[in-house]
């Protein structure tokens, strides 16, 4: 029988991309689902309950006050994740990261649950060493357009330590890298879902700067694969664990790929580069590696594929 057979388990942010892949991967291993969800930036459910009981949701801001089901174990999503949206209500984002966040603390310590926390590679800002390992304190402009997520997400992993530290929490942190995949929409503002909707639609694609800056991309199968292990795992209580694919790719080089796939209908364009627009990302996934025993199985090229063979970005309504 599986670890999360007749666990009870709180998703906030399940109607989020990676909210409902999390969602559908514990509905598939038998636990029972509550989504709590404002919708600021999900979508209605498209998950598959086995039964109508296994999952009930909660239209909800997490930063208020609510009733929420005993849980055995939380995920805290709940967070804008694409720069346009954590960008497009600064304030909103700052509320989501700090209140919301220890709102879920608190519930997960009145239940004695596990949470599991979305915290980003944005901590680690415009990274001064490289590949990123979880020891790496960041370097974040404190003031800049990206602090609102960068310095809240960072916020409240302080936050969540020091439950660890005073109150022994089991809170578990993961600092997930750009992740990809079916379910992104065409309105996302990222990369990859811009990148496929222009070279679908014949458009230019839009290169912000020149190219040369990296990301490493995780499809997001693996992540989610990383998010249940770190939920089941002992060893993975009071960590921080970086969950990312560690192969770099140029911005550049990512924009040729997906042209091609598409038949070259496109041309590249370049465009202004952001204010605080990390230069290089890549994770040091060797923490997930020992403590997870996890390592993300989907190529990039693979994932690419099926994502135009299958057209999976979702248009907006
Ligand atoms: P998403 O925007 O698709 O999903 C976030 C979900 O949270 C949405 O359903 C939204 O409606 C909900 N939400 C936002 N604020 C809320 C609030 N105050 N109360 C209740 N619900 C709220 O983003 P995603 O890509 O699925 O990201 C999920 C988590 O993973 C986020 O915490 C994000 O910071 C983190 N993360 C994502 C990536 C990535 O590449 N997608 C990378 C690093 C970290
Ligand atoms: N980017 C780009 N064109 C786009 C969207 C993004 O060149 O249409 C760049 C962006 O400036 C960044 C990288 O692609 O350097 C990844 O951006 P994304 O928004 O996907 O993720 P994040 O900035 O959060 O890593």
């Amino acid at each position: 029988m599986s670890f999360w057979h007749d666990k009870i388990v709180i998703v906030a942010g399940g109607a989020g991309f990676i909210g409902q892949h999390l969602v559908q991967a514990l509905l598939n291993a038998h636990a029972s689902v509550h989504v709590i969800d404002n919708h600021s930036t999900g979508r209605a459910l498209e998950v598959q309950p086995r039964t109508q009981q296994q999952l009930t949701q909660q239209h909800h801001d997490i930063c208020t006050p609510t009733m929420m089901p005993k849980a055995d174990v939380v995920y805290n999503l709940a967070s804008p994740a694409s720069p346009v949206h954590y960008q497009g209500d600064p304030i909103q984002t700052w509320k989501t990261n700090v209140l919301g966040t220890l709102k879920m603390l608190e519930h997960a310590l009145d239940c004695g649950a596990t949470l599991v926390q979305a915290s980003t590679s944005e901590v680690y800002g415009d990274p001064l060493s490289h590949p990123q390992k979880e020891t790496d304190w960041g370097n974040v402009n404190p003031i800049g357009p990206r602090a609102c997520y960068d310095e809240s997400k960072r916020a409240a992993e302080a936050l969540l330590m020091d439950a660890v530290r005073t109150a022994s929490a089991d809170v578990r942190i993961a600092r997930i890298f750009n992740t990809y995949g079916p379910g992104m929409t065409d309105s996302d503002g990222r990369a990859i879902p811009n990148f496929a909707t222009q070279a679908e639609q014949g458009t230019p694609l839009t290169i912000y700067g020149d190219g040369t800056q990296t990301r490493s991309f995780c499809h997001v199968s693996d992540t989610v694969e990383g998010l249940m292990r770190l939920g089941m795992v002992d060893a993975a209580k009071g960590q921080v664990i970086n969950i990312g694919n560690p192969t770099e790719v140029t911005i550049l080089e990512i924009a040729q790929q997906i042209n091609a796939l598409f038949g070259n209908k496109s041309d590249i364009v370049f465009e202004d580069r952001p204010v605080d627009d990390p230069q290089r990302r890549c994770p040091d996934i060797g923490r997930a590696e020992s403590l997870l025993d996890w390592t993300p199985q989907m190529k990039l090229q693979d994932g690419l594929i099926t994502l135009h063979q299958t057209g999976q970005i979702r248009k907006s309504a």
